[in-house]
């Protein structure tokens, strides 16, 4: 029979037994009980674990495969984000156990919203009239589910926007709509106005997270094939509900730590005004958050957790003093939280002398200073309300931080209480002056990575290098700067340099390239873009393309291979090359410099003379000739003057330590070297030189490829012939006929084309020929020629006059733009009749602008008035006829 509304009373039932309740509901139903993580995340990027998912992270993200499909748990969190609410909200905690139950990929929105019904209503005895339900406001398969399985009305069920409802554990990756219940104090107050915000008649109690969308970097969200469930409900705020108390921090989970502190401050906690009752559920609050912590191996400091730590125990002393204790008393306080608590956490008990330990020391340190400081504060608020300003100054605020202990936090807390604010980016100035001032001090030093990572070598080991045998190695990272500066951490994004105390990456130096490949640990990942050598301190120069990486951190050091075999080869064949010049050119042949690439080689050489196409072939065949008798090589640490009495070759000028490590193919070549080599010449498997040039005087420059590289080369030489065959329509070993061939025809059009023109030209005479006029004995041709030059011109007039005989020819052209072209050819007796050509034609080119002249029968001139060709012509032709009329 259903229980009656009016009737139902939510069930007393004490902290334990809300967990333990929770717990076998879901144990009940195929999930597998999980004990709580420790408060340190195994997930690098997260300070503390906030949530009891957080455990599960690297399953939900694909990362891990769980072996059960179900899983729950009571997880202790901590939530310093919520430290201001603390003492002030009924419902906030730092530290607070999450109670919930997980699905992979298994069961999903029905179901887990029916087990969160029956649970509440079932097992805690929640009246369903006083729970109200939020969805995502576009999630109408909850609203439905809420409403049509569930059975409540559409208008408890409230839609809420993103900020609340959405849920995503990073920008990209998995996330989904939640769904969460509130608990409503005051049904009487009527559905009207449910207004979920108010916090002083709902309180959230449970949130179901729908794990059912994969947010790619587009923001593009795509359904999950594996749909997650993740839940958390507060056990404190459980408990408040169901104990019927007004706060979380009267409830039997934390108020027997407030009665114990308000025993030593000689107070009733329920007699206590309000300030009194904000400071007790403080140290209440913060006294659970600092013996988990300590348990769970957090000491004080002043970064990250340990800061956390620091923080929290001295704002419970900082509030000891304001209920009035003088006298140190967090390790009495620690001592009633280790007995309520420890039935659940064993480990505190473990821990305690620990815990008691830690807390004596820190608040000793503390209280040391305090009374100073507390004075100094008091000074600072005097003073800055007497000069009515409304804020302490960062400088003050950080001196109280530096040399009294004050966190920033507490200052502000206590500015706060007399009406002032704390000039925060001033102090973080200081602060970031005072970090810069250490740094160089300390052991994170100002460094530019050019140049002065020396100064790191103080403070950093030399790296040991295992990459001659060993090409991935789990190391620690040493150092981590980005643009040159030393950090503790970077994020994704960032570019950064990377110091590990072994690594397998080879940094580049004598002329080899360094390594590329990738640094990875728990959601690590940094693609190294190159390696480089301070000293004896190898850097990883990349980006953190996923988590972040810190001063500590185990990662997995991974070169890529095929990048490495590709520097190998070339530089072993940089070795054969020279030994094959010695051996084919000249004996004296050395070294003046060389890189060795990925895809290639340049080896430069001290060398008498330049090479021949048939020194450069031979060395090719020599170099492959040794390549395909595969010397096995044989790299040996010697005493430097060992090795040199063997024969090694050194470098001149380069200086050598008294060991030398020896690169030997025997017979074949024998070097001093610290570079990658291949174990055996075969894997070179081929060499080719592709330029060979001088590069100043005496010394010749070779560049070539070998191994992969080889292929590389092969294959873009081998496009450029595809295409001139696909041009040329012919096979390849076709092209040089097919090209010949076109050049010859070339050629004979050329002449044809010759031999058309002078066709054209004569054709052109013959008709100019029956043109002329006859006067007599003389013929008398002016004409303008299209586009002929001067040289052609003469040549038609010279021609033309032949033909003639007795006459005279005036021809024209424009061979170009703005150019006049004229020529005059008079026949002898034209000449004794008193007509001389050059004064002729002399004359005529000055109407079009120009000048010029030569002998009596045969003259030159040019002009640059096109337009006045014609009119020119004109008067030649009219002057001749006069002049030679009989
Ligand atoms: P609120 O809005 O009340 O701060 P939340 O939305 O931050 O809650 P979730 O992140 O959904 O809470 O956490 C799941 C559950 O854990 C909550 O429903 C609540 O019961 C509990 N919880 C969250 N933060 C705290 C806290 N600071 N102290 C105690 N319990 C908390
Ligand atoms: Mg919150």
């Amino acid at each position: 029979m259903p229980v009656s509304r009016s009737q139902s009373q939510p069930h007393m039932l004490s902290g334990a037994e809300i967990r333990q309740k929770f717990l076998s509901f879901y144990a009940d139903r195929g999930h597998k009980v999980l004990p709580s993580a420790s408060l340190i995340p195994e997930d690098p990027t997260v300070l503390l674990t906030i949530a009891g998912m957080l455990p599960f992270k690297p399953i939900f993200l694909g990362q891990r495969q769980a072996d059960y499909e179900r899983a729950t748990s009571a997880q202790k969190c901590i939530r310093t984000n919520d430290i201001e609410n603390v003492g002030r909200t009924a419902r906030h905690h730092t530290f607070f156990e999450m109670l919930g139950n997980f699905s992979f990929g298994d069961y999903f929105k029905e179901q887990a919203i029916a087990w969160a019904w029956e649970l509440s209503t079932q097992v805690f005895g929640l009246s369903p009239h006083q729970v109200v339900v939020s969805v995502f406001e576009e999630d109408d398969e909850a609203f439905a589910i809420w409403r049509d399985q569930i059975g409540i009305a559409a208008h408890r069920i409230i839609r809420m926007g993103a900020a609340d409802n959405f849920w995503a554990a990073g920008p990209t990756g998995p996330c989904g709509p939640c769904s969460e219940l509130y608990y409503d104090f005051y049904p009487e107050q009527g559905d009207e106005a449910i207004d979920l915000e108010d916090d002083s008649r709902f309180i959230e109690f449970y949130n179901l997270v729908f794990m059912q969308y994969n947010r790619d970097s587009e923001g593009t969200l795509t359904p999950l094939q594996n749909q997650n469930i993740d839940t958390g409900l507060g056990l404190e705020r459980m408990a408040q509900i169901l104990q019927k108390k007004p706060n979380n921090y009267e409830t039997d989970l934390i108020f027997p730590i407030i009665q114990a502190a308000a025993a030593i401050a000689d107070l009733d906690y329920t007699q206590a005004d309000e300030s009194a009752q904000v400071s007790l559920k403080v140290i209440g609050d913060h006294v659970r958050a600092v013996t988990h912590l300590i348990a769970d191996g957090v000491k004080a400091s002043n970064e990250e957790r340990g800061y956390v730590l620091r923080r929290l125990i001295r704002r419970v002393v900082r509030h000891g003093r304001l209920l009035g204790i003088e006298q140190p008393f967090t390790v009495k306080v620690a001592e009633a939280a280790i007995d309520l608590m420890a039935a659940a956490y064993p480990n505190l008990k473990e821990r305690e002398v620990a815990i008691k330990a830690e807390l004596e020391r820190e608040e000793k340190r503390f209280l040391e200073t305090l009374d100073r400081g507390e004075k100094l504060l008091a000074e600072t608020i005097a003073q800055a309300m007497a000069t009515q300003q409304s804020q302490i100054s960062g400088a003050d605020a950080f001196i109280l931080y530096d040399t009294y202990g004050f966190p920033v936090e507490l200052t502000e807390e206590i500015a706060a209480e007399q009406g002032l604010g704390v000039d925060l980016a001033s102090y973080q100035a200081e602060m970031a002056q005072q970090k810069a001032r250490s740094r160089a001090a300390h052991e994170t030093i100002d460094l530019t990575v050019q140049g002065s990572l020396d100064k790191l070598a103080e403070h950093v080991h030399s790296t040991e290098f295992l990459g001659y045998s060993a090409s991935a190695a789990e190391t620690q990272v040493e150092a981590v700067l980005v643009a040159g500066k030393a950090v503790e951490q970077a994020k994704t994004g960032t570019m950064v340099q990377v110091v590990l105390s072994q690594t397998p990456f080879y940094a580049e130096s004598g002329g080899q390239i360094g390594d590329r490949g990738y640094l990875s640990g728990d959601n690590l990942l940094i693609r190294v873009e190159d390696v480089k050598k301070e000293g004896d301190i190898f850097v990883h120069f990349g980006r953190v393309e996923r988590g972040q990486v810190g001063i500590g951190d185990r990662v997995s050091a991974q070169i890529d291979r095929a990048c490495r075999r590709r520097a190998q080869a070339n530089h072993t064949a940089t070795h054969l090359l020279q030994a094959a010049l010695k051996k084919i050119v000249d004996s004296s042949i050395s070294q003046a410099g060389s890189l060795v690439d990925f895809d290639r080689l340049r080896f430069d050489f001290n060398c008498p003379r330049a090479l021949t196409a048939e020194d450069l072939q031979q060395i090719e065949e020599q170099v492959n000739t040794w390549i395909a008798e595969g010397h096995q090589a044989d790299v040996v640490i010697l005493p430097i003057d060992d090795a040199k009495a063997r024969g090694a070759v050194a470098m001149f000028g380069e200086k050598y330590g008294d060991e030398v490590r020896v690169i030997d193919f025997p017979g074949v070549s024998m070097e001093l070297c610290g570079g990658t080599h291949v174990s055996n010449t075969a894997e070179i498997g081929a060499f080719k030189i592709t330029s060979e040039s001088g590069i100043s005087a005496g010394v010749r420059r070779i560049e070539a490829v070998a191994g992969p590289a080889v292929l590389d080369y092969l294959n873009l030489r081998d496009q450029v012939v595809r295409e001139l065959s696909d041009r040329f329509k012919a096979k390849p070993e076709e092209l040089p006929e097919r090209i010949a061939n076109l050049q010859a025809e070339l050629k004979s059009a050329h002449k044809a084309i010759d031999t058309l023109k002078s066709e054209l030209a004569q054709a052109k005479s013959a008709q100019l020929v029956s043109d002329a006029k006859s006067l007599g004995d003389f013929k008398v041709l002016v004409s303008a020629l299209e586009g002929v030059d001067a040289e052609a011109l003469k040549g038609a007039a010279e021609r033309l006059l032949q033909k003639l005989g007795e006459g005279a020819v005036v021809l024209g052209s424009v061979p170009e733009a703005d150019k006049v072209s004229l020529v005059a050819a008079f026949s002898p007796a034209v000449v004794k009749k008193g007509l001389q050509a050059g004064k002729f034609i002399g004359a005529i080119a000055k109407l079009c602008g120009g000048g010029g002249g030569g002998r009596p029968n045969l003259a030159q001139a040019g002009g640059r008035q096109p337009e006045k060709l014609e009119e020119a012509l004109a008067i030649a032709s009219q002057q001749l006829l006069e002049a030679l009329a009989p």
